[in-house]
C-alpha cells in the first residue's frame, strides 16, 4: 500500500489540478453572463474540487483520510474572498462530516484552518495584484499548517504509520496549491489584459469594429452602436455595410474592404463621407495563424467638426487676406515684442526704399535702421540714428497719427492703434495728393494776405495794414511806456505833376517817393505806408520827435537828390510837406488816433506855410518845432 501512495497523490493533484483548470475557463465565462455571482460559483467549484479530492483520498485507516482538499480550499480564500472560501469550506466540512469516522473531528478543524489561511492571504493581497510569490508562501503555510496538525492533533498523531504518509499528503499538497495558484494567476491576468482591451476598445471616442472575409460585423464598439442605434453589439453581429447603408455606398465600402482582404495591404486615413459626415477610416487586415486574411479590423475617426471649424478658418483667412489685399491702404500688424506679423503688399509699397526689410518676422528697429540707412523719411535727423531708432521702436505701441515726407517728397500718413493683446496695428495712407492741396492752399492764403495788406504801385503796406499795425504798435507803446512817432507825408503840387506829366509819370513819382522813404527808416519795426493817393505814414516805434525829425530829414534829403523835375512847382522839382506826431503813454492809451490827427494838422500848417517843410505838433505840446526842409538844401 504504501509504494502506491505516490502514485494514488498525482492521481488526486491531476484532478484537483484538472478541476481548477475548468474553473479558470468557466471563470470567464460566468463574468460576463452572470456577473456578481462569480465569487458563489468559485467557492462551489473549489468545493467540488475538494470533495473530488476526498472521493478519491487515500484512506489510511479506518476514519483517516489524507487527500489534497487543502489546496483547493486555500486557493478559494486566496482568490475568491470570504464568500468563496466559506462556501467551499462549508461544502468540504459536511461531505466530511457524512463520511464520518475517526479522525473526523480533526479533519473538520484542518479544513476551517486551510479556509482560514486563504481568507488571511486574500486580505494580505487585498491591495495589489497576485505574484507567484504570494502563492508559494501560501503554498508554505499550508505545508506548515499540515505537519503541524500532524504533530498536534491527537486523531492524526495516534496514527503511527502517519509519519510515512506526512510527507507525501504535505509535498501534494503544497504542490497542487502552487499548480493550482498559477493556473489561476495566469488566468486572472488574461482576463484583466482582455478587460482593458475591451474597455479600450468598447469606450473609445472612434469607431472601431471587426469584420469577417464577408465584411460582416463580428465586433463593434459602443459608438459604432450608438451610431446606428442599436441596443447592444450583439444586435449587430452578422450584419454587413449593406444592412445599414444605401447599396450604392455599402457596395463602394464593401470593395474597398475586400480590396483590403484581397491584397492584404491596410488602408490607413481614407476620407469617407457618409451621411454628412466627413470621416477618416483605416483598415487593417486580420490574419490567422497561418497568415490567411480572416478579416480586417477598422477605425474611422468622425472629424466632420474639424474640417468644417478648419474650412471656417480657412474661409475667414481667405476673406481677411482678400480685404487686405484689395485695401488701398497698407497694413501691418506687429506683436508686443515688435516682430512684424503680417503686413499687405501696399504696406511695403508705401516705403519703396526700406520695402525690402519690411518682411514678417522683422523686427521694427531693423525695418527703422534701413528706413534711416536709405534716408528714406525727411523728418527725421540722422545725426543719431541709432537714438532715433531706440526711441522710434519704443513708441510702436502708442496710439498715434504722424505724416511725414518721404525723400521723393511723398507724403504718407502713419496711424497706429494698440489693441487689448499688446499688438500694435499700423495704417498707412498716402496723403500726397492732400498734403500738396494743403501747401498750396496755406501759401494761396499767404499771398492772398500780402495782397490785402500791400499797396499795388508801390509794393509797400497799404492803409488797412497801416490801421492795424497802427493800433497794435499804441498799445504796445501804452503797454511799454516809449514812445511813438507817426509821420505824414504829402506830395506838393502833385495834381499838377500829373497833370503836367501825365498819370503814369505820376505814379513813377509816386514809386520814387516810397522808395525814398523806405531807404530813410532804419529799424526792422520802422512801417512805411501809402495812406491814399500821394500821402504816406511812417509809424516809428520807440521813437520820440527828434528820431522822427530826422527820419524826416533824412527823406526830404533823399528827394532832393532824386531830383524828380515839376516845372510847376516853386521849387522846380518835386517836394514833400511832412507833419510829426510822437506821443507816450497815457495819450496812447486813451487816445491813440490823436497821434494821426496831430500829424495831419502839423502836415496842413506845413502846406500853410509854403510846403517842403516839416511841421512836428505833439498833443502836449502842441506845434513844438518846424524844419524848413527847402531851407535844408
Ligand atoms: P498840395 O498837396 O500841394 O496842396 O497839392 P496837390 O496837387 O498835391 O493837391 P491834392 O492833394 O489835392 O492832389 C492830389 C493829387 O494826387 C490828385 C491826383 O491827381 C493825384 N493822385 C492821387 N493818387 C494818385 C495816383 O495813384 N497816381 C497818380 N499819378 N496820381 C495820383
Ligand atoms: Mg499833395
Ligand atoms: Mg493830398
Amino acid at each position: 500500500m504504501m509504494t502506491g501512495i505516490w502514485e494514488q497523490f498525482a492521481g488526486n493533484l491531476a484532478f484537483v489540478s484538472l478541476a481548477i483548470s475548468i474553473w479558470a475557463h468557466l471563470s470567464i465565462w460566468f463574468q460576463r453572463q452572470i456577473v456578481g455571482f462569480e465569487k458563489i460559483m468559485f467557492g462551489i467549484m473549489a468545493g467540488v474540487a475538494s470533495i473530488g479530492s476526498m472521493l478519491l483520498a487515500v484512506q489510511f485507516s479506518h476514519g483517516t483520510f489524507v487527500d489534497l482538499r487543502f489546496a483547493p480550499l486555500a486557493l478559494s480564500g486566496m482568490f475568491g474572498g470570504p464568500i468563496a472560501a466559506v462556501i467551499t469550506a462549508s461544502l468540504t466540512v459536511a461531505f466530511r462530516i457524512s463520511i464520518g469516522g475517526a479522525g473526523m473531528t480533526d479533519g473538520v478543524l484542518v479544513t476551517i484552518a486551510a479556509a482560514g489561511m486563504g481568507i488571511v492571504a486574500n486580505f494580505l493581497i487585498r491591495k495589489k495584484a497576485p505574484v507567484f510569490s504570494h502563492i508559494a508562501l501560501l503554498a508554505a503555510a499550508i505545508g506548515c499548517l499540515l505537519i503541524a496538525s500532524m504533530g498536534l492533533l491527537p486523531a492524526l498523531s495516534k496514527v503511527q504509520a502517519l509519519s510515512a504518509v506526512g510527507l507525501p499528503m504535505t509535498a501534494t499538497n503544497c504542490v497542487a496549491t502552487i499548480v493550482g495558484g498559477l493556473i489561476l494567476l495566469k488566468t486572472q491576468r488574461l482576463e484583466l489584459e482582455r478587460r482593458i482591451l475591451e474597455t479600450a476598445f468598447s469606450q473609445s471616442p472612434d469607431y472601431l469594429y471587426v469584420k469577417d472575409r464577408d465584411s460582416r460585423f463580428i465586433t463593434v464598439n459602443e459608438n459604432m452602436i450608438r451610431l446606428y442605434r442599436f441596443e447592444s453589439t450583439t444586435e449587430m453581429l452578422g450584419l454587413s455595410d449593406f444592412n445599414l447603408l444605401p447599396r450604392p455606398l455599402a457596395e463602394e465600402l464593401y470593395h474597398r474592404e475586400q480590396e483590403v482582404m484581397r491584397t492584404g495591404l491596410p488602408l490607413i486615413d481614407c476620407a469617407e463621407y457618409i451621411e454628412g459626415r466627413n470621416l477618416l477610416a483605416s483598415k487593417v487586415p486580420l490574419r490567422d495563424r497561418d497568415g490567411r486574411v480572416i478579416g480586417l479590423a477598422g477605425v474611422t475617426r468622425d472629424i466632420t467638426e474639424r474640417t468644417a471649424l478648419e474650412r471656417e478658418l480657412r474661409q475667414s483667412k481667405n476673406l481677411l487676406s482678400h480685404a487686405m489685399a484689395g485695401m488701398p491702404d497698407g497694413f501691418a500688424m506687429f506683436d508686443s515684442e515688435g516682430i512684424l506679423l503680417f503686413c499687405n503688399e501696399q504696406y511695403r509699397d508705401a516705403f519703396p526704399l526700406s520695402a525690402d526689410a519690411r518682411v514678417i518676422g522683422a523686427h521694427i528697429s531693423d525695418i527703422l535702421r534701413r528706413v534711416a540707412e536709405t534716408r528714406e523719411r525727411l523728418d527725421i535727423s540722422y545725426d543719431s540714428m541709432e537714438d532715433w531708432i531706440k526711441a522710434a521702436s519704443g513708441t510702436l505701441h502708442e496710439n498715434k497719427n504722424e505724416e511725414i515726407q518721404l525723400q521723393n517728397g511723398d507724403w504718407r500718413s502713419i496711424k497706429t492703434r494698440r489693441a487689448a493683446d499688446g499688438t500694435a496695428m499700423v495704417v498707412v495712407s498716402d496723403i500726397t495728393t492732400m498734403k500738396q492741396a494743403e501747401i498750396a492752399l496755406r501759401l494761396s492764403a499767404e499771398q492772398m494776405k500780402n495782397l490785402a495788406e500791400t499797396d499795388g504801385l508801390t509794393g509797400i503796406v497799404n492803409r488797412r495794414a497801416f490801421d492795424d499795425a497802427f493800433l497794435r504798435e499804441a498799445a504796445r507803446s501804452a503797454r511799454n511806456k516809449t514812445p511813438l512817432s507817426l509821420l505824414m507825408i504829402d506830395i506838393d503840387r502833385f495834381k499838377a505833376f500829373n497833370d503836367t506829366y501825365g498819370h503814369p509819370a505820376g505814379d513813377r513819382c509816386l514809386r520814387l517817393v516810397s522808395e525814398c522813404l523806405h531807404r530813410s527808416v532804419k529799424r526792422p519795426a520802422d512801417i512805411v505806408a501809402r495812406y491814399g493817393g500821394e500821402e504816406f505814414v511812417v509809424l516809428l516805434p520807440e521813437t520820440d520827435e527828434n528820431g522822427a525829425a530826422i527820419v524826416a530829414e533824412g527823406f526830404a534829403s533823399h528827394l532832393r537828390e532824386e531830383n524828380i523835375v515839376h516845372s510847376q512847382s516853386e521849387f522846380g522839382r518835386v517836394t514833400a510837406s511832412i507833419g510829426i506826431s510822437s506821443a507816450t503813454g497815457r495819450v496812447l492809451r486813451e487816445e491813440p488816433n490823436s497821434l494821426v490827427s496831430m500829424a495831419d494838422a502839423a502836415l496842413y500848417e506845413a502846406k500853410a506855410q509854403g510846403r517842403n517843410r516839416i511841421l512836428a505838433r505833439s498833443p502836449a505840446a502842441g506845434l513844438n518845432f518846424v524844419r524848413d526842409a527847402a531851407g535844408a538844401n
